[in-house]
């Protein structure tokens, strides 16, 4: 194939050139081919052998644009730690067009660290080798993990450096999204006072995610919900895994209620609720537990942007935002207690047995318990059958400090009288064995800008998105006290 037999189609592009601006990669130097990933690059109609070949590579870098693509970048606003900032957008990133997938799913491609645009401020426009790896690893592992994300479709290097205080190799990312529309892409027109781009980008989104929306009485409330019942699930899926995203500032929470940005982010070892890794959330914004309230903030921020198209009369706009957003917690506490469910192996969560989730939350902090392998070996209590050579007993074992809660978990298992196989199921969905650990990413990025050595990163990522019986044990291993990462940086 060539890329000419791609399906380009893009819806994006075709809306009013004011919410976007016309922009060409620029040229690298010396791309060379780091991954790709061969099941997605199907699913989107690439030949694989192609997307590895120096004509695809070339695709990958931004060096060729390939027929029928119309590269843009989009204009954004957003909150960044609570500060509105009113000029963002893709700085350093390019949507090349859109792609419908071999089951008529439409998928952005984007092209991250491809240059300099008019949203670059004082930018480069470029991304080192390092977020980018950090990137296709989370993402890759996230979708693995079931959860809604953005993708990466490949990597390749640039030749180039980047200076980040030294110089670094430059990368850039494929990278694959139902859309890229954030709610920060409503604040900047809502900003300037644009109604007619909002309501446009109001009917694009729920033409593209929301459709049922259009049927509504009242469409813009309708899609609102929408957002914010995808964004509960989104972050109650979160809360489950140990997902600390890192900076949820506006411009990073996507209206499609995929993951975005995986600058900061990193997987909790040790379950504690005030859990933060990123150097710049100085103050805990962004804190693990704090995750579901900025959620909220952030949608209270969409719910503002849209008011002048909920309705003309702006009382009346307010009282329906209002009743909307209230019903957030609500939304989030059904979609987490169905995830802690899933994670006790309960057939349902009642109120008794939020109870029950919480003590056992309790006892993981204050024993500074690993989070994931907590979890993962009481999926392995919950059926004796299970393989001593995959168990996790020797990484975790529960102390006495447990004994009570356990019996307690034990008794509440026996009162759903469900087959042990169907609990044990369940539970293995909800509690990998393997996420991609924070001192895991490190030494793989490490071992790409310091020995050109991209094995330790394929590893991993073949590791994170296998199924659990073909995991190596390995990958489970908590990190030694001096393996633990304290801090996580933006790209
Ligand atoms: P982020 O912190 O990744 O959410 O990015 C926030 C904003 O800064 C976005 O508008 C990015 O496009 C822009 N940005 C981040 N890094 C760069 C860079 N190296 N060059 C240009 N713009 C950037
Ligand atoms: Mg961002
Ligand atoms: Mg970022």
């Amino acid at each position: 194939m060539s890329a000419a037999t791609l399906r380009f189609d893009n819806s994006y592009a075709r809306l009013p050139e004011h919410l976007y601006h016309r922009q060409q990669p620029e040229q690298v130097p010396a791309p060379g081919l780091i991954r790709i990933n061969r099941p997605l690059a199907e699913q989107l109609g690439f030949d694989p052998d192609w997307l590895a070949s120096e004509e695809g590579v070339a695709l990958l870098a931004g060096n060729s644009t390939p027929p029928g693509a119309d590269p843009i970048a989009t204009v954004y606003a957003g909150h960044q730690f609570g500060s509105y900032n009113p000029q963002l957008g893709d700085g350093r990133a390019l949507l090349l067009g859109e792609l419908i997938d071999r089951h008529g799913q439409r998928f952005d491609l984007q092209l991250k660290g491809s240059g300099r645009t008019p949203y670059s401020r004082g930018g480069d426009g470029k991304s080192p080798l390092g977020p980018v790896l950090r990137e296709y690893i989370i993402s890759e592992a996230m979708y693995a993990l079931g959860v809604p994300t953005t993708r990466a479709l490949g990597a390749v290097y640039t030749g180039e450096s980047v200076y980040r205080e030294r110089p670094l190799p430059g990368a850039v990312l494929c990278r694959v999204a139902k859309s890229h529309i954030r709610v920060g892409t409503m604040q900047f027109f809502a900003a300037q006072r644009d109604t007619d781009a909002l309501r446009t980008l109001a009917e694009h989104v729920i033409q593209r995610h929301y459709p049922e929306a259009a049927n509504s009485d009242k469409p813009i409330v309708s899609l609102l919900v929408a957002v914010m019942q995808s964004q509960a699930e989104l972050v109650a899926h979160w809360q489950s895994l140990g997902f600390i995203h890192g900076v949820m500032n506006t411009d990073n929470m996507l209206l499609s209620g995929e993951t975005i940005d995986y600058g900061p982010c990193a997987f909790m070892d040790d379950y504690h609720p005030g859990t933060v890794f990123s150097s710049i959330d100085q103050q805990g914004r962004y804190a693990f537990g704090n995750q579901p309230a900025v959620a909220h903030w952030n949608l209270a921020q969409l719910a503002q942007a849209l008011l002048p198209i909920i309705d003309d009369n702006e009382e009346a706009a307010v009282e329906e935002a209002q009743d909307a957003l209230n019903s957030f917690p609500d939304r989030f506490f059904v979609a987490y207690r169905k995830r802690m469910a899933d994670k006790l192996g309960l057939a349902h969560c009642s109120e008794d047995d939020q109870d029950l989730y919480e003590a056992f939350l309790d006892l993981l902090s204050d024993n500074n318990a690993d989070f994931t392998l907590a979890f993962r070996r009481l999926t392995e209590l919950a059926d004796e059958s299970y393989p001593a050579n995959r168990s996790v007993a020797e990484l975790f074992e529960f102390s006495d400090a447990y004994s009570d809660w356990l019996n307690r978990w034990q008794a509440r298992l026996a009162q759903d009288k469900r087959p042990a196989d169907q609990v044990q199921g369940q539970m293995r969905r909800a509690n990998p064995l393997v996420i991609p650990r924070n001192h895991r990413v490190e030494e793989v990025i490490t071992a790409a800008i310091q020995g050109a050595d991209f094995t330790p990163f394929h590893r991993l990522v073949d590791e994170v998105t296998a199924s659990d019986e073909q995991q190596d044990m390995h990958y489970a291993r908590p990190p030694e006290p001096q393996q633990r990462v304290q801090q996580t940086f933006c790209g």
